[in-house]
């Protein structure tokens, strides 16, 4: 449709662009630049221009009304799917199953976050290695210094398969993995510089700050003579390069048994230069993770000499950081699925 009145023409664009992008094409119509137009015949003087106006705006009113219409007609018209059936990957991209189009959707937050992250650790020298979502009391625990029937295994909150797997409750169950396989480049002189990034989960009371399913990001770091001012170092300079402003921390002692001496660390509050404010809950300090050098003990399950060598580990939530950045009150909202709170971030 033509409209030749230019302020329908420009509002027409506007609206059929919105129509695109509408969860419930219907909120169209009721849409403020739609009401505006309405607004406008009546103050027109009587004569062929309001009569003109009023004709354009009623015919795009009438065009979106089709178009809402035809939308949900499309819906009704489409066969089911299930996105979940394999498709041999040899098929040719243009005769797999498109389910929706791409252009429909976006990243979600926590991916585009953990994307940034990473590149900040790349440039530090770190490597990435993933996690993984099914695992086994040895790396839960083992591995980690946790001795059996010790109480702090029940602080984590495992779920545990008929079997006796585990779905990993942190990402340091990775920590034996990859100071095993990569003894070899300590032993060149190399170091190991990893950052994993995981899906951990936790039978936890649900709220706004605590959600079964969350990422975590664990970082592992070991040398000769490396000590809890590399941590520091470490941990300080991606931080700032995070925020993209220079942030203070601040360790204080706490209990894992896979590190020792341990640590909790805190950021000062990019958001208000330790002033205090809301997103810091007045104290001008963020509580972000847990850290600590390296547990003899782990390096011994893993073959390393830990008199020799001495390393720091560090761990943190993703949608902690997520929430901070973007001021989002919630972390169900991660996993909710729900596209209103996704497509802020489209
Ligand atoms: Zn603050």
């Amino acid at each position: 449709m033509e409209y030749r009145i230019p302020e329908i023409r420009k509002a027409a664009e506007l609206l059929k662009s919105k129509l695109d992008s509408l969860e419930d094409k219907r909120t169209i119509l009721r849409a403020p630049e739609l009401q505006a137009l309405y607004d406008r015949i009546k103050p027109l003087p009587p004569g062929k221009a309001r009569a003109d106006f009023g004709k354009e705006v009623n015919t795009l009113r009438d065009e979106l009304e089709a178009q809402v219409a035809s939308s949900k007609f499309q819906t009704a018209k489409l066969a089911p799917i299930d996105v979940t059936a394999p498709f041999d990957v040899n098929i040719k991209p243009a005769d797999r199953p498109n389910p929706l189009p791409a252009k429909y959707g976006s990243q979600h937050p926590l991916t585009a976050e953990l994307e940034l992250i990473l590149d900040i650790f790349y440039g530090m020298g770190f490597s990435a290695v993933e996690s993984r979502e099914i695992d086994d009391d040895y790396h839960m625990f083992t591995s980690l210094n946790f001795p059996p029937d010790h109480p702090a295994r029940d602080e984590y909150d495992t779920f545990v398969t008929d079997e006796g797997l585990i779905a990993p409750a942190h990402t340091s169950i990775m920590q034996n993995r990859v100071l095993k396989t990569h003894k070899k480049d300590l032993e060149a002189g190399k170091g190991i510089r990893f950052v994993i990034p995981g899906r951990v989960f936790r039978n936890e009371d649900l709220d706004a700050r605590h959600e079964h399913t969350f990422y975590q990001l664990e970082g592992v770091y070991a040398d000769e003579g490396i000590n809890a001012g590399h941590l520091v170092a470490t941990i300080t300079a991606w931080l700032s390069n995070y925020f993209s402003k220079e942030v203070k921390i601040k360790i204080q002692p706490f209990y894992f048994p896979f590190t020792e001496p341990s640590f909790e660390f805190a950021a000062s509050c990019p958001f208000c230069e330790e002033k205090g404010c809301s997103v810091c809950s007045y104290t001008g300090w963020i509580e972000l993770g847990g850290c600590g050098m390296i547990h003899p003990n782990v390096f011994k399950e893993a073959g390393i000499d830990s008199r020799k060598y001495s390393g720091f580990a560090w761990g943190f939530g993703i949608e902690r950081l997520v929430m901070l950045k973007y001021n989002i009150e919630d972390i169900r909202h991660f996993e909710s699925a729900n596209l209103k709170f996704l497509r802020q971030f489209s």
